[in-house]
């Protein structure tokens, strides 16, 4: 059995590895090199809880939680299969509180949160600093969701190429491009590409922000739009932020080695990959105002990439209406939190069909 994948970012990788688990054949056709998008560009956060905030939806608390659950066992795996450590750690995330108004919407976020069987709690600012030393005084409180965790993007996605690698039954092609999907009587058979076709049992859609270019598909697939993210990099040293922090529009992710991760805008640019004055000056605004050590931290680098958006839906997960054809794709902020559970999800889905 051979199943094609359209797009090498970390959804295309985890989902043939997935299907190599599951005894079946994958090739991930790959425009760039796999990586060359979003899921190296991330900062890695696997914000199930964090990520929640303003939005208080029990479906989506309960798939989070279940997808940061696979994260452990999967970092073992991966450890093991390739000697690469893909800097999984429980960092725990504290989301500030700046005034009266943040910290009465907090509360009702913790709250919830426990109602749901999810350990956080809401500190009063002395408990946020035995914690976090170097948070603001202007802070007065803070969520604390001591099971959030996080990866080093670029690192995961060398190890899920490794992986591969060493994996008898997953093929990836680097600069593949798909022209489109093969479609026969009403059925996905495969990919066009430049030297030819590729055909295949079933496809997957992993295309991330470019998925909704791929010419062939179902006309009533919601369409997937890019939304900007810049991220800069500090080199804080010695390392003194320990935890995950959110706030004032922005989140801090010390990496425990004195690299510090300061993100993120939420653009609609189009595919501009611009790293822009506003850009910089919010994030390294609202990263000084919410840990102001790393005002003396020195600068590294700066990037930006784009999240896949579905416009009012879910990510994109599973069969389509289009049979033959799969989806992995449209996650959004979360797609490195989700994407274990997606690829786990997808390879069940195509192997239950065929
Ligand atoms: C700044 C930023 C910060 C983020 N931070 C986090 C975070 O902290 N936690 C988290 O969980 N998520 C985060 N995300 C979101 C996460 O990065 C994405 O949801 C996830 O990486 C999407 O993975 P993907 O494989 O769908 O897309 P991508 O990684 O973009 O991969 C798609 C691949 O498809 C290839 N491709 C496209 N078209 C074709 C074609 N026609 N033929 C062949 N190949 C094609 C592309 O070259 C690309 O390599 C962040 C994203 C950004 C931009």
């Amino acid at each position: 059995m051979r199943i094609a994948i359209v797009g090498g970012g970390v959804m295309g990788c985890a989902t043939a590895l997935a299907l190599a688990g599951r005894d079946a054949d994958a090739i991930v056709l790959e425009r760039a090199v796999p990586g060359a998008e979003a899921s190296s560009a991330a900062a890695g956060i696997l914000g199930a809880q964090a990520e929640l905030h303003g939005r208080r939806d029990d479906g989506d608390a309960r798939l989070f939680a279940r997808a940061r659950a696979a994260w452990a066992p999967w970092a073992r795996e991966l450890r093991d299969a390739t000697g690469i450590d893909v800097g999984y750690r429980v960092s725990g995330v504290l989301r500030l509180a700046l005034g009266e108004a943040d910290r009465d919407e907090l509360a009702r976020d913790v709250s919830w949160q426990q109602s749901l069987g999810l350990r956080a709690s809401l500190l009063d600012a002395r408990s946020a600093r035995e914690i976090e030393p170097e948070l603001t005084p202007a802070a007065v409180a803070a969520a604390f969701f001591p099971d959030d965790a996080q990866v080093d993007p670029p690192v995961l996605l060398r190890a899920l190429v490794a992986a591969a690698a060493r994996s008898p039954r997953v093929t990836i092609r680097s600069g593949a491009t798909v022209q489109g999907l093969l479609v026969e009587s009403g059925r996905c058979i495969g990919v066009r590409l430049d030297d030819g076709e590729l055909r295949a049992d079933a496809t997957v859609l992993a295309a991330g922000s470019w998925s909704s270019l791929v010419p062939g598909l179902p006309a009533s697939l919601p369409p997937v739009r890019p939304v900007r993210g810049q991220l800069v990099m500090l080199d804080e040293r010695p390392p003194r932020v320990r935890s995950i922090v959110f706030g004032a529009g922005t989140y801090v992710v010390p990496r425990g080695d004195g690299r510090v991760v300061c993100g993120s805008t939420m653009e609609h640019a189009g595919f501009r990959k611009e790293v822009t004055a506003a850009g910089l000056s919010a994030i390294l605004g609202g990263a000084v105002a919410c840990v102001p050590s790393l005002g003396a931290a020195q600068f590294s680098s700066a990037w930006s990439n784009f999240r896949p958006h579905v416009d009012g839906h879910a990510p994109l997960v599973g069969a389509s209406e289009l049979p033959g054809l799969f989806l992995a794709t449209g996650h959004h902020r979360n797609g490195i939190l989700l994407s274990k559970l997606t690829a786990d999800t997808v390879a069940t889905a195509i192997l239950g069909q065929l």
